[in-house]
């Protein structure tokens, strides 16, 4: 894993301005705090958490700049002049003409599932996001899974696990027709697979095939730095590009794009489409009134998309990016010196726990991934989430739990927000776990919610 980054430590390219108490809590107070969430992170209160790495969904710090760029907000009902700097920002960065606001990302994965699937098509991807694939499911399509065996192998160290493989490409297309396919489902990067880039090779190799069918790539580009960031790293021929380079590059081969501006974009609320097809642009335009609000503002505050618009900038420069995926190589690489199962190799955003390898003696269906949540909290007061049976799902036809390969608790970063110290703390916490992890026993499900069930499921410890 020779990342550049390693032979010479890096500092955090900003310094701290504002600073917002945590509260240290007893295990004691955990323990019933844990009790009252059901033994669901999601259901814990803020207050309760210490170490707060549930997500890096809109949980970034604002820069002075954004926070200044907060008070240019124009709230004018239709065409506020923040909408036009963040457009402008989106087609200078990305390179699509046309944008459509949306108040995050799922709201523009629920407008582009209804303009793009009619029910019986098939949408390939490169895994599944819980939120997309959920849309698509609505809106009567079918995802299917084409990433590259080795993303559903923990332990491959392969560069690029979020590639999709060509050949379950050619075999889905084969099997359903093109006609039945309406667009490729690309995420950069991949979230469920730990975090995971595609290569510039393999996205342009994609559209290469894709193109002879005529199916357009559509990509979830909700952390598309960080993955620029691998890119530059990893792929060879890429090291003289800038990130800039590498994300227009990455963008000029697909026909649009959703985005959760939560993450990358380094802001508390906020996402968008943004396209190239003139007659979708259409149909989203109009639907965003139905669904989010008027095209030029589609549920954010005018000051939201102007923090967006700076925002956009600040996370495509080189020295964020360093310090960004550098702090999670660092916490990955704290808690796997010392005999922890991780994902490899590290991901962009997260440090992914591998609760199979943690805690082998449990089943799949007592829930090790989500045990292993709670006992990090316990320990030190760390919120971590789940991403394994309970975030997958049941079958929508069968009932059946889905059963994914990889059960995993994800440690996400938030961007900006904690120190070096707090993460030593949280490598110290998951290694107090491990250390009596012999001992730790499984969750049943007493409430299962019908859609998502991870954010509101309740457990009871066996
Ligand atoms: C968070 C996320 C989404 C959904 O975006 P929200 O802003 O949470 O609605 C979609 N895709 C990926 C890869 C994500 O991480």
């Amino acid at each position: 894993m020779a990342e550049g980054i390693r032979r010479r430590s890096w500092a955090e390219p900003w310094k701290v301005k504002v600073v917002e108490p945590v509260r240290v809590t007893t295990r004691a107070e955990r323990e019933s705090a844990l009790e009252e969430a059901g033994w669901n992170t999601f259901l814990l209160r803020s207050r309760d958490v210490t170490i707060d790495l549930l997500t890096d969904s809109g949980t970034s710090a604002m820069s002075a700049q954004q926070w200044a760029a907060m008070m240019l907000g124009d709230e004018a009902y239709a065409g506020s002049a923040n909408f036009y700097h963040m457009e402008e920002a989106i087609q200078t960065v990305y390179g699509y003409p046309h944008v459509v606001p949306t108040h995050q990302g799922r709201a523009a994965e629920h407008i582009i599932s209804k303009v793009l699937i009619s029910p019986g098509d098939v949408i390939p991807g490169n895994m599944y996001f819980t939120t997309t694939r959920m849309h698509q499911e609505l809106a009567g399509g079918t995802f299917v899974d084409v990433i590259i065996d080795e993303a559903h192998d923990p332990d491959s160290e392969h560069p690029f696990k979020g590639n999709v493989d060509l050949d379950k490409m050619r075999a889905v297309i084969r099997e359903h027709g093109a006609k039945r396919i309406p667009y490729v489902s690309l995420a950069a990067t991949v979230n469920m697979a730990g975090g995971q880039p595609v290569s510039l090779g393999n996205i342009s190799a994609l559209h290469e095939l894709c193109r002879g069918h005529g199916i357009p790539i559509y990509l979830d580009k909700t952390r598309i730095a960080e993955n620029a960031w691998f890119i530059k790293l990893r792929e060879p021929g890429c090291a003289d590009k800038s990130i800039r380079e590498i994300i227009l590059e990455m963008c000029s081969h697909t026909e649009g794009a959703w985005m959760s501006a939560k993450k990358d974009h380094l802001v508390n609320i906020g996402g968008y489409l943004a396209l190239r097809d003139e007659r979708v642009f259409e149909e989203a335009r109009n639907l965003v009134v139905v669904y989010e609000g008027l095209h030029t503002y589609g549920g954010m505050t005018g000051r939201d998309m102007e923090a967006l618009a700076r925002g956009i900038y600040e996370s495509v420069d080189h020295d964020h990016l360093h310090s960004r995926v550098g702090q999670v190589v660092y916490l990955g690489e704290k808690v796997a010196r010392e005999g922890v199962p991780i994902v490899k190799p590290i991901g962009g955003h997260a440090v992914f726990l591998n609760a199979r390898k943690f805690l082998p003696h449990l089943p799949q269906d007592a829930f090790p991934a989500q045990r292993l949540t709670g006992e990090i909290y316990l320990e030190g007061g760390v919120r971590t989430m789940e991403r394994g049976i309970v975030s997958a799902g049941r079958d929508m036809r069968t009932g059946e739990h889905n059963r994914p390969a990889l059960e995993l608790v994800r440690v996400a970063l938030p961007r900006r927000v904690y120190t070096q110290a707090h993460m030593d703390v949280t490598a110290e916490t998951v290694l107090e776990a491990w250390d009596r992890r012999d001992a730790i026993k499984g969750l049943e499900m007493v409430y299962e919610p019908k859609y998502l069930r991870f954010f509101q499921a309740r457990f009871r410890p066996l």
